[in-house]
C-alpha cells in the first residue's frame, strides 16, 4: 500500500492536541468547559471530513444517522460525563484522600510521559472492560454498539446507555497529574478513537497504526463474522491488543450483526432487557393460550 497525504491526517491530529494541551494558557486548562469543547469539537471536524475523504459510500451518512450520532455525542457529553464523575471519579478521588495515597512523582516526569500514562492507564481499564463485554454477560449490553450498520466519526458513542457508562470508566483519578497532562491524555484517546470508527481513507504508517487503533483494525472488529469481533478489543491502544495476544489483521467493510438489522434508540436502550421482555412475553402468550 503506497502512503498518501490523507495517510497523516490521524497522526497530525495526535501531535496538534498534544501542541495545544502542552501550551494552553492556565485559564484554559482550568475552565470546566474546555474539556467538553475539545470532546465535542474533534468528533464533529472528523466527521466533517468525512464529506470531501470517504472511504466507503455505503457508510455515507444520511439524515437519520447524523441526528441519531449528534444525539449520543451530546448525550455522551453531558449524562454520561456527570455520571462518571459523580459516581466514579469523586468517589475514587475520596478514597485516594481518605487511605493516604498519593502518587506525587508522577507530578515531576515530562509531560510527554505523564500523558502517556494517562493513555495507558485508561485504555488498559477499556480494553479489560471491551473485552469482558465480548465474553460474559456484558455482551447484551455492547451488543447494540455492534449492531450499528456503518461506521462514522461520531459512531464510538452510539451505544447501550449502561454500555456507555461501564467503558467510560477508569482509575486515572488515583494519579497524582497535572490537569493539562490530563486533558491531552484524554484528547488523544478521543482523537484516536474518532478516527477508528470514521469513514475516512486515511490508513497511518506504521509509526502509528503500531501503537494506535485505525480504521482498519476497529472495521474488522465490527465486521459480521463472530471470530473477527472477538480481536483487536483496544479502542484507542492497538499495541495492547498486539502484547496480549487478541490482534488480528484485516479490515471490515460490511458492518453489523444479526442480519445487519439497525436498531432504534429505543432498542438499543432496551436490549440488555431483551431475554426479560422475552420470557414476560411467552407467559402472556401462554397464559391467554391456557
Ligand atoms: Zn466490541
Ligand atoms: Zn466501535
Amino acid at each position: 500500500m503506497t502512503t498518501k497525504p490523507l495517510d497523516f491526517l490521524p497522526p497530525a491530529f495526535v501531535a496538534a492536541v498534544c501542541a495545544f494541551w502542552a501550551f494552553a494558557p492556565a485559564a484554559w486548562v482550568d475552565s470546566p468547559w474546555s474539556m467538553m469543547i475539545v470532546a465535542l469539537a474533534i468528533p464533529l471536524l472528523i466527521q466533517a471530513i468525512e464529506a470531501v475523504a470517504e472511504r466507503h459510500a455505503d457508510w455515507r451518512l444520511d439524515r437519520r444517522e447524523f441526528a441519531t450520532d449528534i444525539g449520543y455525542l451530546l448525550f455522551n457529553a453531558t449524562v454520561i460525563a456527570w455520571l462518571t464523575t459523580h459516581l466514579a471519579e469523586d468517589p475514587l478521588r475520596a478514597a485516594k484522600a481518605s487511605l493516604g495515597i498519593t502518587t506525587g512523582w508522577a507530578m515531576h516526569l515530562p509531560f510527554l510521559v505523564q500523558v502517556g500514562i494517562v493513555i495507558l492507564v485508561i485504555e488498559l481499564g477499556q480494553y479489560a472492560m471491551h473485552r469482558a463485554m465480548h465474553n460474559t454477560f456484558l455482551w447484551h449490553t455492547h451488543a447494540p454498539h455492534h449492531h450499528l450498520t456503518q461506521l462514522n466519526a461520531m459512531k464510538g458513542a452510539v451505544g447501550n446507555p449502561v454500555e456507555l457508562f461501564l467503558i467510560s470508566l477508569s482509575v486515572v483519578a488515583l494519579f497524582d497529574l497535572p490537569t493539562a497532562a490530563v486533558f491531552c491524555g484524554i484528547s488523544v484517546l478521543v482523537v484516536t478513537s474518532v478516527f477508528a470508527h470514521a469513514n475516512i481513507r486515511a490508513d497511518p504508517p506504521l509509526f502509528y497504526s503500531f501503537f494506535f487503533t485505525t480504521i482498519r483494525h476497529h472495521s474488522l472488529h465490527h465486521s459480521t463474522g463472530y471470530d473477527e469481533t472477538r480481536s483487536n478489543y483496544a479502542n484507542s491502544l492497538i499495541l495492547l491488543d498486539r502484547l496480549f495476544g487478541t490482534y488480528r489483521e484485516g479490515e471490515g467493510v460490511v458492518v453489523g450483526q444479526d442480519e445487519r438489522r439497525r436498531l432504534s434508540i429505543r432498542e438499543q436502550t432496551l436490549f440488555p432487557l431483551r431475554p426479560l421482555l422475552d420470557r414476560v412475553k411467552v407467559r402472556r402468550r401462554s397464559a391467554t393460550a391456557g
